[in-house]
């Protein structure tokens, strides 16, 4: 696997891939990699990418936390070690410096209501900041499809509407499915940041969304969540938002007919965990 730190050695080394026709798949993330990440290097390389580029940055402009920017897990030599045995054939690895150029203004992009609702209600700017970032990405690696996890869902219409700013193809985007733990935790980077008897009050989480999957129909969409948020407050989680949206545009549901999606951020043994589940597809 080719690792570059310079955005002109990964175009070098994309020219060519792109000159012997190949499809380039791109997997963005923050390292501290786990299987739901590398799920993103199969999805790419069953859709026929046969040049796969991944990227390892922790963006400093999305976190509106500067603590949290800190404690981010940064493994880097494991992320090496499990993309290169995935089969991921190049990974952009950038200072920040690289990235951020200090004399540089970054170009903004406003997604709307889509960046101030939920997450965009508890961290103020980290859409701003998506934004910034994969529009840099994107113009370096120019790929031909880019991959992204549902268990970021309100990221990837952000990053959809990204795209039809930037004038790209909706179709570049393809969101893949959350990846879970055996017991159902969705896999994250921040799971490695709990103890252990947070790691079993986390279950809840997963087992609350799967609970009003079951119930969906059932009970009206208000009992659902006085459970949902009664059952998390009980486990002794903070809940910061549990929510059904359409899934499509994430704002509440009207009418039992949406594709309807159940959506949570809470703070676990003090770590912020998000988590979201289709109800009814
Ligand atoms: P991150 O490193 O957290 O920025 O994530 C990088 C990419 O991996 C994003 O597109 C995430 O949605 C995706 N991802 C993170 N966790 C999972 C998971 N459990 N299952 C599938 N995709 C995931």
């Amino acid at each position: 696997m080719l690792i570059c730190k310079k955005s002109s050695d990964l175009q070098n080394a994309l020219v060519s891939a792109k000159e012997a026709g190949k499809k380039v798949g791109f997997v963005p993330t923050m390292g501290a990699l786990h299987d739901g990440h590398i799920s993103l290097i199969r999805a790419a390389k069953n859709f026929g990418c046969d040049f796969i580029v991944a990227s390892v940055f922790v963006n400093p402009t999305q976190f509106n936390n500067a603590e949290d920017l800190e404690k981010y897990p940064r493994t880097l030599e494991n992320d090496i070690f499990l993309l290169e045995q995935a089969g991921c054939n190049a990974l952009f690895v950038p200072e920040t410096s690289e990235m951020y150029p200090a004399d540089e203004v970054p170009v903004t992009y406003d997604f709307g209501y889509l960046e101030n609702i939920l997450e965009g209600a508890f961290r103020p700017g980290h859409f701003k900041g998506v934004g910034i970032i994969v529009a840099k990405l994107l113009k370096i690696v120019a790929p031909d499809f880019l991959f992204m996890g549902e268990k970021d869902l309100q990221q990837c219409r952000v990053v959809a509407n990204l795209l039809k700013q930037m004038g790209l193809p909706e179709e570049l985007l393809v969101v893949c499915p959350t990846i879970r733990e055996k017991d159902g935790l969705a896999m994250s980077s921040r799971n490695r940041r709990l103890s252990e008897s947070g790691r079993s009050a986390s279950l809840l989480i997963s087992s609350v969304l799967f609970k009003l999957k079951e119930n969906y129909g059932n009970q009206t969409i208000s009992e659902l969540l006085t459970y949902g948020k009664n059952e998390l407050e009980r486990g002794g989680m903070k809940v910061e938002y549990l929510e059904i949206v359409n899934y499509h545009t994430l704002l509440p549901i009207s009418s039992s007919d949406e594709p309807a999606d159940a959506v949570v951020a809470a703070w676990c043994d003090g770590v912020r965990l998000i988590d979201n589940l289709p109800l009814n597809g």
